[in-house]
């Protein structure tokens, strides 16, 4: 039952008693209210009566327990005695109880105070006595202790006060929907949330209803039935169409109460706009759309921009490895190699760059072989002698009797971190050694080994506060670095990455001006016994050959002619593809080496023609391409060639892949595509 039934309830009872006590007016003139006192004293309610005077003259048993007096101290005592507040008491007398006065302004709420002065609340019903003239005599009040209605009320104003905080801070909308009539009743947070006043509309429904998005307004009343119906809850997101044409995204949540037989009575609600939110996530899409076309752009700048940087090179390395191999003075001779190794260097930036991009977009794949480690680490030091030598620098392997010689990992990408490591240790130090230490990591291991390596010098060292900095893309200590020893910020940055795709971390221990020691760990597998894939690279070939170059570019074609040539072979050539197509399929060709990019017919395509045309005859046909993505691999692969070299050639590389296919008295091998 709510306190306001409650309260209604307990009137109507006091109010019927005090109608008993009350004399009629055919009673006698001399009205006495104390022969009612055994009706008062029966009565289960605190009963007090005063004379004119307003001095208490009688009080029931139910009055002395409920305010712990006796009562001979009490009555003859004003009746304000029993009012905790004397202004409360001013309030409450004045014009209640004239014969005329209001009936229903009779009860009334009071703060009383008992005899140990202890307040509580009572509930009040007063009224006149009157003589049997019908003139007042006195007054009488019945007063029950409504303390706990009062706090409960108190409690519930409170909780209900904090909700609307809550809500209006949150701008948390509530609804109320009567299922059976439609009525739908809004709380401000609601009509703010649809940009309307509640002028603007006959009811809430409609408000609603309108103000729904074209768009979604299906879709909504539809939930809104589904929950209604028990289909689902009613938890669902729609847009709304204010009437200044703003579009507000708002998020709806609602519970439906039923009845005993599950018949749907109302349901109560809550609406909140996530406009901002799916603002900021539509924003975060485009941004990211945005960045991955950028990506892409950028994908596509670096791969075109290798493909053009690779056909120059491919004449300038060419020209002077095929120059090398010449009779030239000791003049000629310096000219020649600085011209290769400036050539050679400007690769490596052009591979870091392209690594970086490939590892970015996780193109970058490890591929694990048994190696030679021993081996690995010997080759990897002797690339770095001469300019240690140059420096002075003691520059030495230290590896651990343990270390075991065959493993399997990824030979390529370990060298290659180890050489970046080994390439800035020299470069930063002027003075002292660098140490390549090579351990068995005490770390356990399942299955095969884990190594410790590190790269140790006596340079400049590195800031305690940029240790992580340097791993970072791009960046370089200081800006001195760049000037004095140049270098593009990537090695490191590529270094981490490979050293986690091979299952390690690269970490630092550094102190400026006393050196560095870059070591990471890694898991090696063990190698398959007597079957090491990593041989020494074979050169021998068969002479016999017959080869076709299919190349537009005039230089390139020159170059593959003159190694070529040195390596005692000859090839007819062609300048397109079709060309190579008509060429291909009158005469066969043990050998075909097929530039990808040319006019009229790129060698993609020629490749697929010739294949079709030869069916069934082996030619063994190599791209030559100056691309050197993992995409252009699989192209060409699908195209239907057997290998592939990227620019710029070397004549080593032209002679491996020979011997690759066509061994000194071997058979040639008819798959397994090797990566230039
Ligand atoms: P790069 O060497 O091309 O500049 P890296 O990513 O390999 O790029 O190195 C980033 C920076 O880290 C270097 O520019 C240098 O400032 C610092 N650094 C790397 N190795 C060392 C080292 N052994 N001693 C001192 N500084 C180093």
């Amino acid at each position: 039952m709510s306190i306001g039934t409650r309260k209604r309830g307990l009137i109507a009872k006091l109010r019927s008693l005090l109608h008993r006590i009350r004399p009629s007016r055919s009673e006698s003139a001399s009205f006495d209210p104390f022969i009612y006192r055994s009706i008062i004293d029966f009565s289960p309610f605190a009963i007090v009566c005063t004379g004119m005077d307003r001095h208490i003259c009688m009080v029931n048993r139910s009055f002395l327990n409920l305010f712990g007096y006796q009562q001979q101290d009490i009555v003859g005592c004003k009746i304000s005695t029993i009012y905790a507040r004397e202004k409360d008491f001013a309030n409450a007398v004045q014009g209640r109880f004239a014969p005329t006065a209001d009936p229903s302004r009779r009860s009334y709420l009071m703060r009383y105070k008992r005899g140990d002065g202890s307040e509580f609340w009572g509930l009040t019903v007063g009224g006149p006595m009157l003589g049997h003239r019908g003139e007042t005599i006195g007054f009488i009040g019945n007063i029950i202790d409504y303390s706990k209605e009062v706090e409960t009320k108190q409690e519930f104003e409170t909780v209900r006060h904090r909700l609307e905080v809550a809500l209006e801070a949150s701008q948390i909308g509530v609804w109320e929907y009567s299922v059976p009539d439609q009525g739908l009743i809004w709380d401000t947070q609601m009509y703010r949330i649809y940009g309307v006043t509640p002028e603007q509309f006959s009811g809430a429904y409609e408000a609603w209803a309108k103000g729904l998005h074209p768009e979604d307004a299906e879709s909504a009343q539809k939930n809104l039935a589904d929950a209604i119906a028990g289909v689902r809850p009613f938890d669902c997101e729609f847009r709304v169409l204010c009437p200044d044409g703003t579009v507000r995204y708002v998020r709806a949540k609602a519970k439906v109460v039923r009845d005993a037989q599950g018949k749907p009575l109302k349901m109560f609600g809550v609406n909140w706009d996530v406009t901002k939110e799916r603002e900021q996530e539509l924003k975060l899409i485009e941004a990211k759309a945005q960045a991955d076309r950028a990506n892409h752009a950028k994908s596509q700048f670096l791969s075109n921009m290798s493909h053009e940087i690779r056909t120059p090179m491919n004449g300038v390395l060419g020209m002077a490895e095929v120059l090398m191999a010449e009779d030239l003075n000791v003049v000629q001779t310096k000219c020649v190699s600085t011209i290769v190794s400036s050539g050679r260097s400007m690769m490596n930036v052009l591979n870091d760059i392209l690594d970086y991009s490939k590892i970015e977009m996780g193109h970058l794949k490890i591929e694990l072989h048994d190696f030679d480690l021993h081996e690995l680490l010997r080759s990897t030091i002797s690339l770095f002698e001469t300019i240690a030598s140059e420096k002075s620098l003691s520059f030495e392997l230290d590896m651990e009797d343990r270390i075991p010689q065959w493993v399997n990992s990824d030979s390529t990408r370990l060298r290659q971190v180890l050489s970046n490591l080994i390439s800035n240790a020299i470069k930063f130090t002027e003075k002292g050694r660098v140490l390549l230490s090579v351990k068995v990591d005490s770390q356990p291991q399942n299955q095969g080994y884990r190594v410790l390596f590190c790269v140790q010098d006596t340079g400049l060292g590195i800031d305690q506060e940029i240790h992580d900095l340097i791993f970072a893309s791009f960046t370089q200590a200081d800006e001195s670095t760049t000037r004095k020893f140049g270098g593009t910020g990537l090695g490191l940055a590529i270094s981490r990455q490979l050293v986690n795709l091979l299952g390690g971390e690269l970490r630092l221990t550094s102190e400026l001006g006393k050196g560095s020691c870059f070591y990471f760990s890694l898991p090696l597998g063990e190698a398959t016994k007597h079957s090491p894939q990593e041989k020494r690279v074979e050169t021998a070939f068969a002479k016999e050959i017959k080869i076709l170059l299919a190349e537009d570019n005039h230089v390139n074609r020159e170059v593959v002619m003159l190694f070529l040539q040195q390596l005692g072979l000859s090839a007819d050539t062609v300048v397109d593809g079709e060309q190579a197509c008509a060429k291909a399929c009158k005469q066969s060709y043990d050998l075909i080496f097929m530039d990808c990019q040319m006019p009229k017919m790129d060698g993609f395509v020629a490749t697929r023609k010739i294949r079709e045309c030869i069916h069934g005859k082996s030619s063994v046909i190599i791209a030559l391409t100056a691309h050197a993505m993992e995409t252009e691999r699989q192209k060409c692969l699908a195209a239907g060639m057997d290998d592939f070299i990227t620019k710029p050639l070397s004549k080593s590389r032209l002679e491996e892949k020979l011997a690759h296919w066509f061994p000194l008295g071997g058979a040639s091998p008819t798959s397994n595509t090797r990566e230039a």
